[in-house]
């Protein structure tokens, strides 16, 4: 595959598929009442490596809240999002390129892609 082609079509956050854990959308929460969920859940074999969707800059690391550990990066209008790490060694304006694995990001994973100006 070529790497324009990649960056079309963008690369499968990570290289070893399971299947799905969690939607998009309304999910009963631990404890039982109704929440929003705000990404895919992705399941994988534990240390499974995540890459980066398209090439991109890193634009924010998050350590807490919902999303545990995770990393914003932007690419031509877009943010994709990673979260439910294990752990991440990326830093704020990083450039990563389009199927680059993120350094010590593990799955499980949270992925979302919306567009920078308009949560979709
Ligand atoms: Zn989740």
């Amino acid at each position: 595959m070529t790497a324009d082609k990649r960056w079309k079509s963008g690369v499968f956050p990570i290289a070893v598929f399971q299947g799905y854990t969690s939607h998009f959308g309304r999910r009963r929460g631990p404890d039982g009442r109704p929440e929003a969920h705000t990404g895919l859940d992705i399941a994988a074999p534990l240390g499974s490596p995540v890459l980066s969707w398209w090439t991109g800059r890193v634009v924010e690391t998050i350590a807490d809240g919902s999303c545990g550990i995770g990393v914003v990066i932007t690419s031509g209008g877009y943010e994709h999002i990673y979260c439910h790490l294990k752990g991440q060694r990326l830093r704020r304006g990083q450039v990563v390129r389009g199927g680059q694995q993120c350094p010590q990001c593990y799955r499980p994973l949270m992925f979302r892609v919306q567009s920078a100006t308009l949560l979709l």
